[in-house]
């Protein structure tokens, strides 16, 4: 902690800077790891700082509606490297969960869109409407074709995103 007592985030070779990791206010939890790895999910959070004001102007935005915290997972790891994903390199992509109906956190609380049970299609909507609406984000991969069809076909198809919605905001706005 710095004197002020604002947290000094990690910062890396590239000016991405680690998401700070979820403090008590946020709109948003984060889960995810790096190779499997419990407890790795912040080395794979290093975001551009364009992405840094989407996801805060859409965690203020959220936060008026709703009271649950949506979980944002694997953005870029430090440096630009790969690691699980052909993309995730440069801090412009990001993968968030679908919203659930109760309030659960945390690394267990994975939801794909099939799970009728604790999937929220109506809130998963409000929040992609979010992002859609802030001009730097550039697409949306979701799997659910209610969700698609809500969102004037801005979200699209691409294998294995049942579970996780991936942001994509654009190189340079
Ligand atoms: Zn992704």
């Amino acid at each position: 902690m710095a004197a002020s007592g604002v947290p000094i985030q990690p910062r890396d070779q590239l000016g991405r800077y680690m998401l700070p990791q979820a403090p008590e206010d946020a709109g948003y939890y984060v889960y995810g790891n790096v190779g499997g790895v419990p407890g790795t999910g912040h080395l794979a959070q290093y975001a551009h700082p364009n992405m840094l004001s989407v996801i805060f102007w859409v965690e203020r935005e959220w936060q008026a509606i709703d009271d649950r915290k949506f979980g944002i997972g694997n953005i870029s790891v430090a440096n630009g490297l790969k690691y699980d994903h052909h993309t995730h390199m440069k801090g412009i992509e990001m993968d968030i969960r679908p919203v659930r109906k109760d309030k659960m956190v945390g690394h267990a609380a994975r939801c794909s869109y099939m799970d009728t049970a604790v999937y929220d299609r109506e809130a998963t909507i409000k929040l992609v409407r979010l992002f859609l609406q802030h001009p730097m984000v550039r697409l949306i991969y979701f799997n659910d074709e209610k969700v698609q069809q809500a969102t004037g076909g801005r979200v699209k198809y691409w294998p294995d995103h049942n579970d996780h919605l991936h942001i994509e905001i654009w190189e340079r706005p």
